[in-house]
């Protein structure tokens, strides 16, 4: 999880399986859990719209998705559905401003030399 800036919050281990959704929510129930309660926040995330509408039907992280923002990542915008992409392409919602979303594909990018000793 990286913020705006592409600084490392956390790693994490995503085991043999690669990612899932779960670890995009513990993640994402972590960061809430240090931040005060009513803290706007945007998070990006390749498949936003499942995890959004699962997190509704769900009611994970409920009381916190008045104050949440989601949007995909700039890259796999142009994979999703139209309705998708109006409601969640980061630059057809003015409060991500110019930010694309891919700072951890950036730093994966950047740890590609030690990955396969990890
Ligand atoms: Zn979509």
């Amino acid at each position: 999880m990286v913020c705006q800036h592409d600084n490392v919050i956390w790693f994490i281990n995503m085991g043999p399986n690669g990612e899932k959704q779960y670890f995009m929510l513990a993640m994402m129930q972590k960061l809430l859990g240090e931040l005060p309660e009513s803290f706007t926040m945007g998070f990006f995330y390749d498949v936003i719209c499942t995890m959004h509408h699962e997190m509704e039907c769900w009611q994970l992280l409920l009381k916190c998705l008045p104050w949440l923002k989601f949007a995909t990542l700039v890259f796999h915008a142009y994979g999703h559905q139209w309705p998708c992409q109006l409601s969640y392409h980061p630059y057809k919602n003015l409060e991500f401003g110019c930010t694309d979303g891919e700072g951890c594909e950036r730093e994966w990018n950047l740890l590609n030399g030690i990955i396969p000793t990890c």
